[in-house]
């Protein structure tokens, strides 16, 4: 079934430990649609400016991403986003984020998007994100993502959008700063509570958990040794489950919990170079192959 996106299309600027990229491709709807290709057809919505790279676009019409939403404003920039990695890989610092064209991005979208019955809200303002859901009015499974600077900036949005998504995936950080409680087991069913049937913490390299009425767990990342640059997991595991489910066509208990799954491991993938540099070079096939062998870690 098709997947819909919707978020941040963005030139990142990152710098690791030991190495740095300017300007490249990213964003959290990119990231996301490029690991969701993978099992579905995906369309994107978002909006880039004239400074931005038509082989970007391309590069995702090549992976069977429907373009069509994908506006570029003329006379503007595309959002700009520069992040700087501790040595542990893990925690990051963001520099600068200049949102240019994304800070007024009013997305409408093309008719027959709005049938999409799998719906991901990907990182963005909340009031963004309801504008996308009040027009899916059929969506079957909405899920959202957010992040620490709408949590603290458009506090009330989030919590509307919360009473209306099924689904929310964010950090740990993220969860504890929504909450006020550092034990993440107790803030993944607050945040429950405040709408989602479902929560999914990120943990980073330590995985990510799972919440619904009836289930907690916790899914560990696969074992990666060639971190090169994290950027872009969260997007890419949300995009490897979503892109699942869609896939799929259900959201049951069991399909969720092997979305995660995938999800996880396309992560994987992503974390092995810059931007999207390794998801580019993989196939189905070898996420098959490490899903049969991360399955095997897991068994005992
Ligand atoms: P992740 O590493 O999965 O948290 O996502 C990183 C991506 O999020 C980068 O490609 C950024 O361009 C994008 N990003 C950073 N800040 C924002 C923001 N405020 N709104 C939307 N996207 C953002």
């Amino acid at each position: 079934m098709p997947l819909l996106v919707v978020g941040s299309v963005a030139l990142d600027s990152v710098e690791t430990p030991t190495d740095r990229r300017d300007d490249v491709l990213g964003g959290s709807a990119v990231y996301f649609a490029y690991a969701a290709s993978y099992f579905t057809s995906v369309r994107l919505v978002g909006v880039v400016g004239e400074d931005w790279p038509p082989e970007h676009t391309e590069l995702l019409q090549q992976r069977g991403i429907d373009t069509a939403g994908l506006q570029v404003v003329a006379g503007k920039k595309t959002f700009r986003w520069r992040g700087k990695y501790l040595p542990n890989m893990n925690d990051r610092e963001t520099l600068e984020v200049h949102l240019n064209v994304f800070g007024e991005f009013d997305p409408v979208l093309p008719e027959e998007f709005t049938r999409c019955q799998f719906l991901f809200l990907a990182n963005g303002s909340p009031v963004v994100q309801m504008k996308v859901l009040d027009q899916c009015p059929g969506a079957r499974l909405t899920v959202a993502d957010t992040m620490d600077l709408w949590i603290r900036e458009q506090h009330d949005g989030l919590m509307a959008l919360l009473k209306r998504v099924d689904g929310l995936v964010l950090n740990d950080a993220e969860a504890k700063l929504l909450t006020g409680d550092e034990n993440l087991v107790r803030a993944g069913h607050r945040i429950r509570e405040m709408g989602p049937r479902f929560v999914v913490i990120k943990k980073g390299e330590h995985g990510a958990m799972f919440f619904s009425e009836h289930e907690t767990y916790v899914m560990p990342a696969y074992p990666t040794e060639d971190v090169i640059d994290p950027t872009g997991a969260g997007d890419s595991f949300a995009g490897g489950m979503m892109g699942f489910l869609a896939e799929q066509g259900n959201f049951e208990p069991k399909t969720l919990k092997e979305a995660m799954a995938y999800g996880t491991l396309v992560a994987s993938f992503n974390v092995e170079d810059f931007s999207l540099d390794r998801m580019k070079k993989i196939e189905r096939a070898d996420l098959t192959r490490r899903m049969e062998e991360y399955r095997r870690m897991l068994s005992f």
